[in-house]
């Protein structure tokens, strides 16, 4: 059946026709048949090349023929258990050696599941009632964070949703990227905040890159009035290089938000920090948290594969970052104008705004009906890039010069 017809029928059966909403394209979505390496090819016949990567986990490519094999090997033993697993220690000494000041970890099955778990273990350990969010950061699609969140929301022009209790909201603050002084402000008038949570490279309406010294500031700030920092890096977590933006940047969060990499393409998320807060967490300590998939054997089996696979490549970051650097140049050499280049490390994109955005005021500034015009002609072209403006291109491993020759092609078109 071809991909219009099914959404048809999904349509009828599933609410927009999708399992998640950036998902719905209109008029209708492709639906994928099968993927390998840096291509999607659609139940129509079409191949594409893919810089979505299922929004970020797949930094080495689709049907990784390593990751393949250690799941493989795990399906022969069972996939389930109920029960602790050999590899759980040994990816958790991964991460803790990836991340330093990072000691314990808690494995959970997807990003929102490790954010909510997150700011309630701030929460529980501090005392404290408020949080503290960035206007544009996404961090799930949980009550507390759905406020100003990502480009699902933005898109869909719903940067709230219904069925959330305004009392739960009331205690998340928003302020805005790039602006230490608004925390200090906020802050000095509001002794109740528990934590700020912040992607340090916004990667649901961006990249939106931090202004030097930014990240820098805001732990300071945070320091100063006891309010844990955490750092959510369910996309930089790996994707900017081993330990993420905490290692980039140089800044050590209290608490870090990991998921989509991690779990090498199967659903994971897990939350670390440091021993005298993790300990809060049940059975250690009051602070509940539990989940039947948590910990989940393929996901570890894939993530640990991903993680030792980048361990043992260690050129990958910087081949990564060389190929958004040439898509970069070949734009300035073809006098691409009208928008603005934004990358960092494997993340990038052309906002369709003359200055590179700071933050979610301007980023909002973009001509989305021009983008919308210009992810036509790539799809045309047989590139698919995220269906947003507000939603960050992915490279992976698997991109080829072939590839990205054809991106940048399609670009300067
Ligand atoms: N945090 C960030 C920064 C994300 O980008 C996302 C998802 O895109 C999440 C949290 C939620 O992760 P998940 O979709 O695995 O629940």
């Amino acid at each position: 059946m071809k991909s219009q017809d099914l959404f048809e029928q999904a349509k009828t059966l599933m609410p927009g026709g999708v399992s998640s909403p950036v998902r719905a394209i209109k008029p209708y979505p492709f639906y994928t048949a099968r993927a390998e390496g840096s291509h999607l090819t659609t139940v129509d016949g079409t191949t594409l090349i893919d810089c979505c990567m299922a929004y970020g986990p797949l930094l080495l490519g689709h049907a990784h023929p390593e990751i393949k094999k250690a799941i493989a090997a795990r399906l022969e033993k069972g996939w389930l258990y109920g029960t602790p697993i050999p590899e759980e220690p040994e990816f958790a000494r991964l991460i803790t050696g990836d991340h330093p000041g990072m000691d314990m970890v808690r494995f959970v099955s997807s990003g929102s599941e490790a954010t909510m778990a997150a700011i309630r273990l701030a929460r529980g350990f501090t005392g404290k009632s408020d949080i503290v969010k960035i206007e544009g950061g996404f961090h799930g699609a949980h009550d507390a964070v759905l406020v100003k969140a990502g480009s699902g929301a933005t898109t869909m022009g719903v940067p709230d949703s219904a069925g959330v209790l305004r009392d739960l909201v009331a205690h998340t603050r928003q302020l805005p990227y790039n602006d230490p002084e608004a925390l200090e402000t906020l802050l000095a008038k509001n002794t109740d905040v528990a934590a700020l949570i912040i992607e340090p490279v916004l990667g649901n309406i961006g990249p939106v890159i931090p202004k030097d010294g930014y990240l820098k500031d805001i732990r300071e700030i945070t320091k100063a009035h006891d309010v844990l920092l955490i750092f959510d890096e369910v996309i930089t977590g790996y994707r900017l290089g081993i330990g993420g933006a905490q290692v980039k940047f140089g800044v050590r969060p209290d608490l870090t938000t990991l998921g989509k990499i991690i779990g090498g393409g199967l659903p994971i998320g897990a939350f670390c920090g440091k021993r005298e807060i993790m300990s809060l967490v049940a059975p250690q300590g009051p602070v509940y948290q539990a989940g039947t998939f948590s910990g989940n054997p393929l996901s570890l089996t894939a993530g640990i594969a991903t993680i030792r696979w980048l361990h043992d490549h260690p050129a990958t970051y910087a081949d990564l970052e060389e190929k958004t650097r040439g898509i970069e140049e070949s734009l300035a050499g073809k006098g691409k104008t009208g928008g603005s280049f934004v990358r960092i490390a494997s993340m990038f994109k052309y906002f369709f705004r003359s200055k590179a955005p700071q933050n979610y005021t301007e980023v909002k500034e973009c001509d989305t009906a021009a983008f919308t015009r210009f992810w036509q002609k790539m799809l045309a072209r047989g590139i698919f890039l995220p269906p947003s403006q507000f939603e960050t291109n992915f490279l992976s491993v698997a991109h080829t010069k072939e590839n990205l020759e054809a991106i940048c092609g399609g670009y300067t078109a």
